[in-house]
């Protein structure tokens, strides 16, 4: 036992510490057995039948088919259900709910910004990334709008144990060309833009604002290339990616025009958000520079359903054939770009308020966008496993159910190789060894 100085030592007394903690310390920590019906081996796609996990101290330390349960161990089974790791969404904003009947994003933004503020919507991303863990999502890339520090208070509070969330890389306020994503604001509003966004012009600007965002707490900087006509200049992506790759970091670019998509490949960014809009030239720069899509989909009956809540029949149908086309052109771009060896990861970018749904499965309806678009299913859990673990810079981590990763495992019923809305009926989550919530042990 180290020698305590008598103030601490009268401290410890005094908060009932005692030695048996230290005993409790020494002593080899549990160990927890998940067996299931199947696992899904996400590297190579096929089903391991009879699967056990071994995990101790958080982290997995035996997976397969057979494996010996240690004595002691707690036991926890599953039945007929598939483990798969945990699932990653690389683009969300937690620190946000927008709500259709405030209408679309102008008014919602404001609102959240002017209203809220940083510390209430650090709150509302408590309950946001509880959501998502419980749907299954047990790592999220947080991309901006989050206030200024909201995103890496939730992060470090999730990391001290405070509040049970997805584990956060999180990128703290979105670098941005004048206005950031905000609506016409009149003069005296502007003061709100520096809350949410870095408004950088001229490459000396993003190089400080780079800088600025590591000061923050940034893992992760998110560059606005796009908003109208206000456009980041190559010039000034090129220093971004210089001054973020320099510290062994990685830039998501937001882009919705060939022009944004171009100016972010060739500044080589890790990954290009949504991306809607892709030439053939920006994929063969994305495929020869190793850069991801995140491509951030959705159904067209989630356009026509959960953006608003008094939609008519009437309302819903026209909504419906007003999202088709764009449907239709995602689609489209997601195949151009597999079949260019474009890298996918998935992620959501889910921020608005769906009526019947948790946060973590309305974010899952892009897994199914993926599906409908012609993807394979093992592409599509890949995007939200391996692939995203990769681009968030943490594949040796998570990403797979293998020995020496973190212990992110959750449980489907049904087969989630064929169909990706088996993918939103999560029956069991753990993380880090922790079991967040198990159903299917308790289902009649
Ligand atoms: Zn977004």
């Amino acid at each position: 036992m180290k020698r305590i100085p008598v103030v601490l030592s009268c401290l410890v007394a005094f908060l009932g510490i005692s030695t048996a903690g230290e005993a409790r310390a020494q002593a080899a920590p549990p160990t927890t057995v998940i067996r299931a019906a199947r696992m899904l081996d996400v590297k190579t796609g096929s089903i391991v039948p009879s699967a056990s996990v071994v995990v101790t101290g958080g982290r997995i330390v035996a997976a397969g088919a057979n494996v010996a349960v240690p004595s002691g161990a707690n036991v926890i089974d599953l039945g007929n259900t598939t483990l798969m790791p945990g699932l990653i969404d690389s683009h969300t904003h937690l620190l946000q709910n927008y709500e259709g009947r405030f209408g679309s994003d102008d008014p919602n933004m404001v609102l959240t910004v002017a209203a809220m503020g940083t510390t209430k919507r650090a709150l509302l991303g408590v309950a946001m990334g509880r959501q998502d863990l419980e749907a299954g999502i047990t790592t999220v890339r947080d991309l901006g709008n989050s206030g200024w520090g909201g995103d890496v208070a939730l992060r470090d509070a999730i990391n001290s144990g405070w509040v049970d969330g997805p584990r956060i890389v999180a990128s703290t306020r979105a670098l941005a060309a004048a206005g950031g994503q905000f609506g016409g604001l009149a003069p005296e509003a502007q003061k709100l833009i520096e809350q949410e966004y870095v408004v950088i012009s001229g490459v000396e600007d993003a190089r400080r604002a780079v800088r600025q965002a590591f000061y923050d707490g940034a893992d992760v900087i998110k560059v606005i290339v796009n908003t109208g006509p206000r456009v980041v200049s190559l010039e000034e992506m090129r220093v971004i990616v210089e001054e973020a790759h320099r510290v062994g970091k990685r830039v998501a670019a937001h882009t919705t025009t060939d022009q944004a998509a171009r100016i972010a490949a060739d500044a080589g960014v890790n990954s290009i958000e949504h991306g809607y809009s892709l030439p053939d030239d920006a994929i063969k720069t994305m495929h020869e520079k190793g850069i991801f899509l995140v491509p951030t989909d959705y159904p067209a009956e989630f356009y026509a359903t959960a953006l608003g809540t008094a939609a008519t029949p009437e309302e819903r149908a026209s909504r419906l054939a007003a999202a088709k086309p764009f449907v239709t052109r995602s689609a489209d771009r997601l195949t151009r770009a597999i079949k260019g060896g474009v890298k996918i990861a998935y992620g959501s970018d889910e921020y608005y308020d769906a009526p019947g749904k948790t946060r973590g499965q309305s974010s899952l309806l892009t897994l199914q966008a993926y599906q409908e678009a012609g993807m394979p299913m093992l592409e599509v859990i890949r995007a939200a496993t391996i692939n995203a673990a990769e681009l968030l810079g943490i594949g040796d981590r998570v990403g797979a159910i293998e020995t020496g990763r973190l212990a992110d495992i959750i449980a489907v019923d049904g087969d989630p190789m064929k169909d990706a809305k088996d993918l939103q009926r999560v029956r069991f989550v753990m993380k880090a060894g922790k079991v967040i919530r198990n159903d299917a042990a308790t289902r009649p």
